[in-house]
């Protein structure tokens, strides 16, 4: 989908919004160029009004004078200008409506030293209030849009597979949900507003200007292009650092998660000096690139101003020579002045909204790179539910691949309800990878797995994963209650029905000495739980879901013995009744278990129990005098 398309589909609810901001943006480029039109007035009606000036002359008063070659030419061009000045009315038609206001409040050459600050402070308060509005309106676009956006990004990162999880590191998808989606945010809240009301106020200030000298403007007008070059360079300069730099926080971000959870296998193997000189050249990266895009966007606006400056001399000798030849009158060069140097402020405000946007584009491609990398895991539009297991599990002829290399090669295995298989086999066999199938975080690339003879593809993923629970290595909990983490998904259930969950996974009596019992914060920010604790609590997380099957991912990590016993024990106590998948690595689960599958490279190469594969003499042998006779 188009970058445009992409985007629209977030700004659609925010239409009327859009269309509030649009007219105040409005309003305010002409009230703007109102304030300007009043200038003329301002100095020959109440600054200049004593003096001899040429007072309320205008282009088309002054009259060429006879017998003089110069003055001719002059009077030439200001036909001329007389002529294309009627095309662009603005000007007159912002004077005449002065003059009806004049007209309206019995205005004379007296009161107007009174009436006229007035009518600027009206326009001012109203100009504010246009302002203020579509000031509003755009950041009320711009944070709507921008958190609908957010949360159907992290709903998407949080449904994909774990391929896609895999291909994505979590420092990408942290840095795209909270800094991309932040860039594009402020682009849309600060920086359209200017993009829209800028837009508008200069086009009404060209047409004033226009409409008040038309030659000297176009003069002023060839100069523009000068200005944009360099606009446009920036602009796409900067987009191309903004994603490198990007890209370069992804990379630190992914560095320092590594380094903190591996904090200790670093240090055992004397690294730090290793990993902090490889984090060293990161940083080193990230800030050339930082650097590198800090250079294009203060070198801008200097380089844009100077330009500016240069422009603006070269027309004020032209206007000089007009003056002395009589083509001007001094309040209307004045108004003239003015209008231009009010046309600079939406140029600069317009420049800096273009090295913005282009970075907030940039971020918003990255963006979309991620929200429409297709679910490989869909449900089958007929996907029925199934309440629990009768007969068995079934995986038949699976085989699989993360990449191009099989992981796993025409596997059959069939666990009958109730059954406890452990799985076996030298790292790198496929065990998880197995394993991780059946809630299809993964589906197979050719082969299918059944329950109860139903493809699972054919049930609801919500059905499916409800009829499992899982305890992995690595227990994660999250940054809440010890009570909500083993109710995870259950915040309904009483007190009682937890601890007993807890106290059946052999886990109420430590939870009752942390600080605050059940109410004790766990996680990122908790309390310090040991890994069997943790391992508790996990369990009791699955005795709580109760559901018909089990996956098992024993930790490899050494326990001491009395929380090895006591997991032991609650693990016994989960897969009691329960059809049983253990990626096994203690012997003791292993000796228990109804069935041991032997993998190697993918394949199954050994079933049977413990006595009969030792009997074998083959993998399974070699693997239980390495492991558990050392
Ligand atoms: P085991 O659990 O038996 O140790 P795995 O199922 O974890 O084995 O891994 C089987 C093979 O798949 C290994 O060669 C491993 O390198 C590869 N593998 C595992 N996870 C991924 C992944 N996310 N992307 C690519 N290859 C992977």
């Amino acid at each position: 989908m188009k970058l445009a398309a992409f985007l629209l589909r977030y700004f659609r609810h925010y239409v009327g919004w859009a269309m509030v901001a649009a007219v105040a943006a409005l309003l305010y480029g002409i009230l703007t160029a109102g304030i300007v039109a009043l200038i003329e007035p301002i100095f020959g009606e109440v600054l200049l009004a004593g003096e001899h000036s040429p007072v309320g002359l205008t282009v088309g008063e002054i009259e060429p004078q006879q017998g003089d070659a110069g003055t001719e030419q002059v009077g030439d061009m200001a036909s001329r200008m007389k002529r294309f000045a009627a095309h662009f009315q603005l000007k007159d038609r912002l004077d005449d409506g002065y003059e009806s206001l004049k007209k309206r409040f019995g205005i004379n050459e007296t009161n107007v030293v009174y009436f006229l600050p007035l009518l600027v402070v009206g326009i001012f308060l109203s100009r504010s209030l246009a302002n203020f509005v579509s000031g509003y309106s755009f950041q009320r676009i711009g944070l709507g849009m921008t958190n609908d956006l957010r949360n159907d990004l992290y709903r998407r990162v949080l449904t994909q597979s774990s391929r896609f999880h895999a291909a994505h590191p979590s420092g990408e998808l942290i840095s795209r949900v909270v800094n991309d989606v932040g860039v594009m945010q402020s682009a849309v809240s600060y920086q359209v507003v200017d993009l829209v009301q800028q837009t508008l106020t200069l086009l009404f200030l060209v047409a004033l200007l226009l409409s008040t000298h038309f030659q000297l403007a176009i003069t002023c007008l060839v100069v523009t292009p000068i200005f944009l070059f360099p606009i446009v360079r920036f602009g796409s300069g900067m987009r191309k650092s903004s994603h490198r730099s990007q890209e370069r926080m992804a990379d630190l971000a992914n560095l320092v998660g590594e380094g903190v959870r591996g904090h200790r296998v670093v240090k055992a193997f004397g690294m730090e000096g290793f990993e902090i000189e490889k984090f060293r050249r990161a940083t080193k990266r990230h800030l050339r690139v930082n650097l590198w895009a800090q250079m294009l966007s203060t070198l801008s606006s200097p380089v844009v101003e100077s330009l500016g400056v240069i422009g603006v001399a070269v027309l004020l000798v032209y206007a000089g020579l007009q003056i002395r030849a009589g083509a001007l009158s001094a309040p209307l060069f004045v108004a003239f002045l003015i209008n231009l140097f009010w046309m600079y402020e939406p140029i600069r405000k317009l420049n800096k909204v273009n090295l913005v946007l282009q970075q907030a584009l940039a971020a918003a491609h990255r963006v979309q790179d991620v929200i429409q990398v297709p679910n490989e895991i869909r449900e089958a539009p007929d996907a029925g539910t199934l309440e629990t297991v009768e007969e068995d599990v079934h995986f038949k002829d699976v085989s699989f691949a993360y990449e191009k290399q099989p992981v796993l090669e025409n596997v059959s295995l069939r666990i009958r309800k109730g059954e406890v298989v452990a799985l076996v086999g030298p790292s790198g066999a496929g065990k998880s990878t197995l394993v991780n199938l059946l809630p299809r975080f993964f589906d197979p690339n050719s082969g299918g797995i059944e329950i109860d003879g139903i493809d699972i593809r054919e049930l609801t993923l919500k059905s499916l994963r409800s009829l499992i629970g899982l305890v992995t290595q690595d227990t994660v909990l999250f940054d809440d209650s010890i009570r909500a983490n083993i109710g995870y998904g259950r915040s309904d259930l009483p007190l009682e029905q937890i601890r007993e969950a807890a106290a059946a996974a052999y886990a109420d009596d430590f939870i009752m000495q942390t600080p605050s019992g059940y109410d004790t914060r766990v996680g990122e920010a908790g309390v310090h739980l040991s890994g069997g604790q943790r391992q508790r609590l996990a369990i009791a997380r699955a005795l709580l879901k109760n559901a018909p099957i089990l996956i098992l991912d024993e930790a490899t990590s050494q326990l001491d013995s009395e929380s090895e016993a006591l997991v032991q024990k609650a693990l016994s106590t989960l897969m009691a009744g329960r059809t049983t998948l253990v990626i096994a690595h203690r012997l003791s689960t292993v000796m228990n278990a109804d069935r041991i599958v032997v993998m190697d490279g993918g394949k199954i190469v050994e079933q049977g129990d413990h006595e009969e594969l030792l009997a074998v003499g083959g993998l399974y042998r070699r693997l239980y005098d390495l492991q558990f006779e050392a």
